[in-house]
């Protein structure tokens, strides 16, 4: 796994930061995000430093196919795979992309408005 000096989300996974563990298997993490927007909020990351969903290659495979099968894991977990929910990956300034280490968000609980906002 690389990390990549100084990286928020690659302390988390070292354990070096604390958060709120939801779901961990050998490639990801997920954890409940500081600043919810909704009754469910996760961050499903790779162990392995990605800038963000602009730097993937196709070597990541494992690494994306591991973020998607986290979420539903994490879906039954937060008891929102039967009423549905959101993944979004953000990227740039524009999506308000702030953390440089690649994170799904899995956004449930209430009824999620779109187009978004
Ligand atoms: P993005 O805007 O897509 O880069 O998402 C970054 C997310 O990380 C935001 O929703 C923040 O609220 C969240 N966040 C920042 N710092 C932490 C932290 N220490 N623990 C959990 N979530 C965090
Ligand atoms: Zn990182």
């Amino acid at each position: 796994m690389s990390r990549s000096p100084d990286c928020l989300f690659c302390k988390i996974v070292a354990g070096e930061i604390p958060a709120e563990m939801v779901y961990s298997d050998d490639l990801v993490v997920a954890f409940r995000d500081i600043a919810p927007v909704a009754p469910t909020h996760v961050l499903i990351v790779p162990r392995h430093h990605i800038d963000d969903a602009a730097a993937i290659e196709l070597t990541d495979s494992p690494n994306l196919v591991a973020l998607l099968t986290a979420a539903q894991h994490v879906a039954v977990i937060e008891n929102v795979a039967d009423s549905g929910y959101r993944l979004v990956f953000n990227v740039g300034d524009a999506a308000g992309n702030t953390v440089p280490h690649l994170h799904l968000h899995l956004v449930g609980g209430r009824e999620l408005e779109w187009p978004p906002g």
